[in-house]
């Protein structure tokens, strides 16, 4: 374990010098105070836990205290949003404080979120407000705890600052951490600027940090693009096996490492709906629940655009053509785990497409639904699920289908089934309404109930004793709540 002034840095990124990025210094917040953090993040670090109560913890991460070694900088990207090319984007408000190695020989980059203004604010004020801080930190930690591959996140600082969005609030930092905070949109950056020399140099540190593996390849450009490719191409899949909606799938949101990154509006599906659009702003859809799939190959596509000048096209074109079937594989492998099957057949995906079909329009609590299943032998399981469904017959046939093919994947007892199942169906997920919940007790200053919301989630697939109200479909009030995308 280390004391906070123990961490050691090595900061490679910022070494890549001014071309990619620009030293800024954190702006504090006034009355910084810890709202919230991970101990599983702070493990990352080596840190001990018991530090974050320290009054010196919330000087670090609000903006107040700095390392020695640590080396503040803006990155500078670009990328698509909605589908159109921004010419510049870059760190707004958040800071790459430095890059810091643990025990283990892990980097890891610490990312201060909400640290004031930048070269590449624009028009914002360079903050982050307390909801969509706590909403950033949840989710990371909540994503990772269900086994879908996401930037961590470890501690939020609460202050005095006033903030000005569609009404007056408070003013926040989110520490995120991640191996790395490249984006697709940093390549596109030097791409359309014409700078290739930079851009060379950023493939040769991304490959050399990142994919190393892929330096023992004919064409290491090639195998780093595919396994982006591929890392993708499963955490998408993940998403949608989940019931998980990024709602702001732009390329400057996505991550070279195929990490979930930058949540804004973000949803966890309650009732089952494929075309759910979880961004109020998102007017046509392009980021709906089901789109999320071709628009994962989308972005990939704009990345692939960025790498041409390293990689054929032809290779290039062959590299994309591995996304479906890869996120294919994955899916499908989840979902049959999630119906409790441990062997394959050709049917399985209309299996499940058939089910999702009757749980359209049906008012079907996604997670609840599997959940569930797992907690009785098939026919039983079936017979309690059925008044959920508004086509009964349609359920009934379906049942009947299921039913055989649980027979045919072979004897099971009760228990082993079930234990299976919970392994794979949380009970818990980061429903909108329950953060909204956590959020508004923590705007009065009580941050007890994210603290025990955050609790509950890094546990999803274990049943928690006093713990039902985590586990419940939301109250009326909860269910189609309008998240802001002013964060
Ligand atoms: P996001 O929608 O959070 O992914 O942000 C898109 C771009 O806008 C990024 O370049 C951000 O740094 C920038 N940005 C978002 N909010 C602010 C803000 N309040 N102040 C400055 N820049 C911001
Ligand atoms: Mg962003």
């Amino acid at each position: 374990m280390k004391a906070l002034d123990e961490l050691t840095f090595d900061n490679r990124f910022a070494r890549l010098g001014d071309a990619f990025s620009t030293h800024v210094l954190p702006e504090p917040l006034d009355e910084p105070r810890l709202v919230v953090a991970s101990d599983a993040a702070m493990a990352l670090l080596d840190l001990d836990p018991t530090t974050a109560e320290t009054p010196v913890f919330a000087e670090l991460f609000g903006g107040h205290k700095l390392w020695a070694e640590a080396e503040p900088r803006a990155m500078v990207y670009s990328g698509h949003q909605f589908g159109g090319y921004t010419p510049q984007l870059g760190d707004g408000r958040g800071l790459l404080l430095g890059e810091v190695y643990n025990q283990a020989g892990e980097h890891w980059d610490l990312h201060l979120k909400g640290a004031g203004m930048t070269p590449y604010s624009r028009m914002g004020d360079g903050r982050a407000v307390l909801r969509s801080s706590i909403r950033e930190f949840l989710a990371s930690e909540a994503l990772h705890a269900l086994g879908i591959p996401s930037s961590r996140a470890l501690c939020v600082i609460g202050s005095s600052t006033p903030v000005w969005r569609e009404k007056q609030e408070r003013g926040a930092m989110v520490l995120r951490l991640a191996p790395s905070h490249i984006r697709f949109g940093h390549f596109e950056y030097f791409y359309y600027t014409k700078q290739p020399e930079q851009q060379a140099e950023l493939a040769e540190h991304v490959l050399n940090l990142h994919y190393p593996e892929c330096r023992e390849q004919p064409e290491p450009y090639l195998a780093m693009f595919r396994e982006i490719v591929e890392r993708n191409a499963e955490m998408i899949a993940k998403w949608q096996a989940y019931g998980f909606c990024h709602g702001v799938m732009n390329t400057d949101n996505m991550s070279i490492l195929g990490i979930t990154f930058d949540f804004g509006p973000f949803a966890f599906l309650d009732d089952f709906d494929a075309h759910f659009i979880c961004n109020h702003s998102d007017h046509e859809g392009r980021y709906s629940f089901s789109n999320q799939v071709p628009i994962g190959q989308w972005n990939l596509s704009a990345l692939a655009q960025a790498l041409t000048p390293f990689i054929s096209v032809d290779a290039l074109k062959e590299a994309l053509g591995l996304y479906l079937p890869v996120y294919q594989a994955h899916y499908l492998d989840l979902m049959r785990r999630r119906l409790g099957l441990t062997t394959a057949e050709d049917d399985d995906q209309q299996l499940v497409e058939r089910l999702l079909k009757l749980m359209q329009n049906s008012g079907v609590d996604y997670t609840l639904f599997f959940r569930r299943l797992g907690d009785e032998p098939a026919a039983l399981a079936v017979t309690r699920l059925r008044d959920d469904f508004v086509d009964l017959a349609g359920f009934d046939a379906w049942a009947d289908l299921y039913k055989a093919r649980v027979a045919r994947d072979g004897d099971d007892s009760e228990a082993k089934r079930r234990e299976r199942m919970h392994a794979v169906n949380p009970l818990y997920i980061l429903r909108n309404y329950l953060a909204q919940s956590a959020i508004a007790a923590a705007e009065s200053g009580d941050y007890s109930e994210v603290r025990r919301l955050h609790e509950v989630l890094t546990k999803p697939f274990e049943e928690q004793a006093g713990m039902e109200q985590y586990a419940q479909r939301p109250p009326d009030w909860g269910k189609h709540l309008e998240i802001s995308c002013s964060s």
